[in-house]
């Protein structure tokens, strides 16, 4: 690297500290661990101004999926750009918005047939939310007001998304500020009794969702939950059975189910949407992160014909979803979510994701049997590894130690990029990763794990 170079990488930290307030991120933490700019993306790579290289083995925070600066996306982004940049959709559409709909309802179940576009994952939540109760009010069920939802949730910072979700780290200041809901105990296999198979675990825990659903169904709009694994949950992960019985449950008692497939869609778990293991329809699917590729921010919600004709009615009689996001269906970013679609299909990326799973699960096999690793487990396209202070009792670390931490800066390192989540792993690549790339980061991480567990 030249000292040219070198002046912008420091001078770049320097203004971006005088200005910039990072998400997720206590700022004193930059007098210690350098922030580091980036100055390209290309496939599975970033390049800082350093000159150095990283494997994005996160995806971005889980959105990017065909790698970055995508020939093809990069291309169909820039045709729309020729045509239209923007418009509001109240009143008026376009074909970017219009592709991109139908093609998420035909990958949806028979019964959903519509598409709500919102901005991002948690104005998706916000607008579920509303939506289910807006329901119910229109049809004239007074005192449904609640939603469900499990510990170890996480469905998005808004007051509404976070409302739901049940994570303390970014949850408990802001309890005052919370919309009151009621929480059900997750089936989280990390915590099954070792006689118990996943599935037999995820049943037994089921029991509580039932008993609080024949409890409190009087009062509930819906429940929400994430499809199989609650990512931003330290990727703890379930059984699909859950979803099946939870289907039957919310359908006895009128409520309904809404399933927060924004980190999961996309073909995260080894099919499109993780909902489809459990062969069930949500009543609601929120949808964003994967959708474009990683590109651009946008949101949507997939709702039944039931739930829309609730809300057809005459204008006077006030019962329409007056909801609205300045950037709703934004084209250019409907247009890198149809290039992402394309790529789906052209590729087959279901069916090649499923060896470049296999491959990641061969490869973790030596990593469970570390000292300090309590857990290795997988979803498709999602693998976490569980850092543990002693395996048999699977003692955590305590927080303050920042294990994670070590990791990821023995990863930087070493041109990894992982960021775990407290003392829990993850690797999340884009799907374009290839089998000696996958081997490399599986490598990276196993060094990580030994230098974090000193
Ligand atoms: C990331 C995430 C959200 C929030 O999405 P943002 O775009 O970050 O607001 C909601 N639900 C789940 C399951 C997520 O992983």
């Amino acid at each position: 690297m030249s000292k040219k170079e070198r002046n912008t990488f420091l001078s770049l930290v320097k203004r971006d500290l005088k200005v910039v307030w990072h998400p997720c991120t206590q700022m004193k933490d930059h007098e210690k661990i350098p922030l580091i700019p980036i100055k390209k993306g290309k496939g599975i790579w970033l390049e800082d101004y350093d000159g150095n290289q990283y494997i994005d083995a996160i995806s971005s925070w889980w959105v990017n999926i065909f790698g970055h600066s995508n020939p093809y996306i990069n291309n169909q982004i820039s045709k729309q750009l020729d045509n239209l940049e923007h418009v509001l959709l109240a009143g008026f559409t376009h074909e970017p918005a219009i592709d991109l709909a139908e093609r998420l309802v035909k990958l949806s179940p028979p019964k959903i047939k519509k598409c709500f576009f919102t901005d991002n994952g948690s104005s998706a939540v916000d607008a579920a939310m509303k939506m289910s109760y807006h329901y119910w009010k229109n049809k004239g069920f007074k005192k449904k007001s609640k939603f469900i939802s499990l510990s170890n949730s996480y469905h998005g910072e808004t007051l509404g998304s976070l409302s739901v979700s049940n994570i303390d780290l970014y949850k408990k200041t802001y309890e005052e500020l919370m919309i009151d809901t009621i929480v059900v105990e997750s089936p989280d296999c990390y915590l099954k009794n070792e006689k118990h198979t996943d599935k037999q675990h995820t049943e037994i825990m089921f029991d509580k969702m039932l008993k609080t659903i024949e409890n409190n169904h009087k009062e509930v709009c819906a429940v929400i939950i994430e499809p199989l694994v609650q990512c931003a949950g330290y990727m703890r992960m379930y059984h699909p059975i859950y979803l099946k019985l939870l289907r039957e449950a919310c359908d006895k008692y009128n409520i309904h189910l809404i399933a927060d497939e924004i980190a999961v869609g996309f073909g995260r778990t080894g099919t499109m949407f993780a909902y489809e293991q459990s062969k069930i329809t949500p009543d609601i699917i929120c949808l964003s992160k994967g959708i474009t590729g990683g590109y651009m921010t946008l949101s949507t919600i997939l709702t039944t014909n039931n739930i829309y004709d609730a809300f057809y009615d005459e204008y006077t009689k006030l019962n329409a979803f007056l909801h609205s996001h300045s950037y709703t269906a934004n084209p250019i970013a409907c247009s890198a979510a149809n290039a992402s679609l394309d790529i789906f299909e052209k590729k087959q990326i279901i069916t090649k994701n499923k060896i470049l799973s296999e491959h990641i699960s061969k490869s973790l096999k030596s990593i469970a049997t570390h000292d300090n690793v309590g857990d290795v487990r997988q979803h498709g396209m999602i693998a976490a590894i569980e850092m543990v202070k002693d395996k048999s009792s699977k003692k955590p670390y305590p927080w303050e130690e920042r294990r994670g931490l070590k990791a990821y800066e023995y990863g930087l390192k070493n041109n990894v990029l992982i960021r775990p989540l407290g003392n829990v792993i993850y690797f999340m690549p884009p799907y374009i990763i290839k089998e000696r790339e996958i081997d490399k980061v599986i490598n990276v991480i196993e060094g990580a794990i030994d230098i974090a567990t000193k």
